[in-house]
């Protein structure tokens, strides 16, 4: 019982950047156009165009320093960072797009669902309802299987709730030399766990 309360106390605390110790880590090529430029604990992408790049996730506002020594240790700009999306709207990963969206003048890409979360910082989320963080003005509210364009690179946008209304997963193809690949950032595969799971005994239902 009580290793089932620590769990839940430390499941339903708010999301905190504290709680992480976010530390930098190296950015790197993963596969064509598709960088990593996240810290130890978050991860963020930039996929590289001709006409600009894009950044899925922003991490808490205090991992955009750490997002930025990465984009320019490439020799990106932040600047000619046109769009940023997220994969779903926890403050882990979405709680620096304002300040992101302010460095680079990037436009923000929301999926139906969690977009009025981003844009109140944080207000009608289910799983952490009181966790708060800076606004963001959502410039573009996606619907599920809705394209995403820049530079020759197209990303759909895939609706998978449940870790938020809102949770998307995204697809595209990148090329890397002669080859051809599919990528794919996932939303969450967190299923929420439910208050009162952790707060009851098990029962024979609960168990079976
Ligand atoms: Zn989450």
């Amino acid at each position: 019982m009580i290793s089932r309360l620590l769990k839940a106390f430390v499941i339903l605390l708010p999301l905190n950047s504290s709680l992480f110790a976010d530390e930098a880590f190296p950015a790197h090529r993963i596969v064509g156009n598709v960088y990593y430029v996240g810290s130890k604990a978050l991860a963020i992408y930039l996929i590289e165009t001709p006409e600009g790049h894009i950044l899925i996730n922003s991490g808490f506002e205090e991992t955009v320093p750490l997002i930025r020594a990465s984009v320019e240790s490439l020799g990106f700009k932040m600047r000619d960072v046109k769009i940023i999306l997220e994969s779903h709207a926890h403050s882990d990963h979405v709680a620096g797009h304002a300040l992101l969206k302010e460095l680079t003048g990037a436009k923000v890409f929301v999926m139906r669902g969690d977009d009025k979360v981003i844009a109140s910082g944080g207000v009608g989320q289910y799983f952490y309802p009181n966790d708060r963080w800076p606004v963001c003005e959502v410039d573009r509210v996606l619907k599920d299987r809705e394209e995403v364009k820049l530079g020759g690179t197209t990303l759909v946008a895939r609706l998978t709730p449940g870790h938020t209304r809102g949770c998307t997963t995204w697809t595209w193809s990148t090329a890397d030399g002669d080859k051809k690949y599919n990528v794919v950032v996932i939303g969450s595969p967190n299923v929420n766990p439910s208050p009162a799971t952790f707060f009851s005994e098990p029962t024979a239902s609960t168990t079976a």
